[in-house]
């Protein structure tokens, strides 16, 4: 049996419960295979594979709060600190419903290979709890935050663990968790990104996931002879990554037509009117369904259906597994030749081998969606140095960021002969530099 095959049926029995971990895991150790097949003596001897797909550690803990009516209630919180190899832990804390702690080992175990690729010094990890922050209150969110942060404040710190933010958790709840973290541990110091301007964050995080996916995507556009203006572009979700992709979307000249939530989706034919989209969603907090009432070339459907637009390129920005494979045959029949990964892991397994068999062109997410963190490190700098830097800085670093990975994984993805296959040259780029520093820094 080969080692790939191996370790794979290990982590397999090992993680049973847990099937987004066992789909990001075979999705990576599958394309690794041209690389490890190469090293496989030496990879084997130093048990490479068992250690990069075992956390250095998995934190969960109880968070005990008081909701408005004086009932206390008790959610679940998670912190998996995956790999340090090339920098301190680095990822977001996701808060939802669905959030359990093979949701967080799969965010954890992509963000590793996704700060790799930045190449900047950030190690991967993931956290967040089950907390739903839909229709609570400011004072019942900043409960549930204090109490959050006073576990978690005792594992993370500016060289140790720096959280993010991610699904559920905007400017609000970093405020509340950055206050809370200072209050206990007596220190300001940049151990969260995404915090407001005021108190240490970076211009242009907000909008770098989405900002960051659309130079991306123009990149490997410009690389494979197309271009993004004058292109029809449907987008999924409407939160952070979502608003920011339509917008740089538009400003490159290209028109989305779609955005959605987890209740329904507008089919929007004059383009997506960004300014009302940020009223709903970031002022308002409300449902799509204000969009459409404040604007007449919209259309309001219920549930899923973004992938049923003609469209050029699609933009999944809601959640993981999100387009299925009837979705990706439904867009390749419909003349789409670009799919680029806004959120994290949303096309199925079987979704991507299709779109990749039919000739469209996949950005993974672990490169696509890069920008959100890559400027979160670039607010750690900010940090360290006691600096702010311009909006424009920042943004023209976090553009050639990207262009950067696309070249990296166009390039790692030649060297192993498997031309234009982007997932497989995002996980050897990123994988490369981690397993460089690990047989570096010996058996730990
Ligand atoms: P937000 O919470 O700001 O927005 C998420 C959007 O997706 C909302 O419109 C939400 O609808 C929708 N959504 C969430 N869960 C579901 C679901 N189960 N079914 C249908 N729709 C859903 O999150 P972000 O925009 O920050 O994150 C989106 C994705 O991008 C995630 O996969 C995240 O991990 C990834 N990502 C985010 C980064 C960032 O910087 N924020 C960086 C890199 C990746 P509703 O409001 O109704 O729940």
């Amino acid at each position: 049996m080969s080692y790939v095959d191996e370790v794979l049926a290990k982590v397999k029995e090992k993680n049973a419960s847990e099937p987004e971990f066992l789909q990001a895991v075979d999705e990576v150790l599958n394309s690794l295979r041209p690389v490890i097949d190469a090293n496989e003596e030496l990879y084997r001897k130093e048990a490479i594979l068992e250690r990069i797909t075992e956390p250095d550690r998995q934190l969960m803990f109880r968070v005990p709060w008081v909701d408005d009516k004086g009932q206390v209630q008790v959610n679940r919180g998670f912190r998996v600190q995956f790999n340090n190899s090339i920098g301190p832990y680095k990822g977001g804390l996701r808060l939802h419903p669905s959030v359990n702690l093979g949701i967080i080992k799969f965010l954890g175990f992509e963000q590793i290979f996704k700060n790799s690729l930045t190449s900047l010094p950030i190690g991967g990890g993931k956290g967040g709890s089950d907390f739903d922050p839909k229709g609570k209150s400011d004072r019942e969110i900043m409960a549930f935050c204090q109490s959050f942060m006073t576990e978690l404040c005792k594992y993370i710190g500016a060289d140790t663990d720096v959280p993010a933010g991610d699904i559920g958790t905007g400017a609000r709840e970093i405020g509340y968790m950055f206050g809370q973290y200072k209050k206990i541990r007596g220190m300001f110091e940049g151990v969260l990104t995404g915090k407001g301007l005021s108190y240490g964050g970076s211009l242009a995080r907000t909008e770098a996931t989405g900002y960051g996916l659309l130079y991306l995507t123009k990149e490997m556009l410009k690389c494979n002879g197309k271009d993004i203006a004058g292109k029809t572009v449907v987008v999924s979700g409407a939160g952070n990554v979502a608003i920011y992709a339509i917008q740089k979307a538009q400003q490159m000249g290209a028109k989305p037509v779609t955005c959605s939530d987890s209740t329904g989706w507008i089919y929007d034919p004059e383009g997506i009117d960004v300014a009302l989209l940020k009223e709903v969603k970031e002022v308002k907090r409300a449902r799509l369904t204000e969009y459409a009432a404040a604007r007449p070339s919209a259309q309001y459907h219920e549930g899923k259906g973004v992938w049923s637009v003609k469209c050029d390129v699609a933009l999944p920005c809601a959640t993981q597994n999100e387009l299925d494979i009837e979705d990706a045959k439904q867009l390749v029949a419909n003349g789409c030749f670009a799919v680029a990964e806004g959120a994290n892991m949303p096309t199925t397994l079987e979704a991507t081998k299709y779109l990749q068999e039919n000739g469209v062109l996949f950005a993974p997410g672990k490169a696509a969606n890069a920008g959100g963190v890559a400027t979160s490190a670039l607010e750690m700098s900010q940090n360290s140095e006691r600096l702010s830097w311009s909006f424009e800085e920042v943004d023209s670093k976090l553009e050639s960021i990207m262009v950067n990975i696309f070249h990296n994984l166009d390039e790692a993805a030649k060297r192993y002969n498997v031309a234009g296959d982007y997932v497989a040259g995002a996980n050897i780029a990123g994988f490369e530099k981690v397993v460089d520093a690990m047989l570096a820094q010996g058996v730990c």
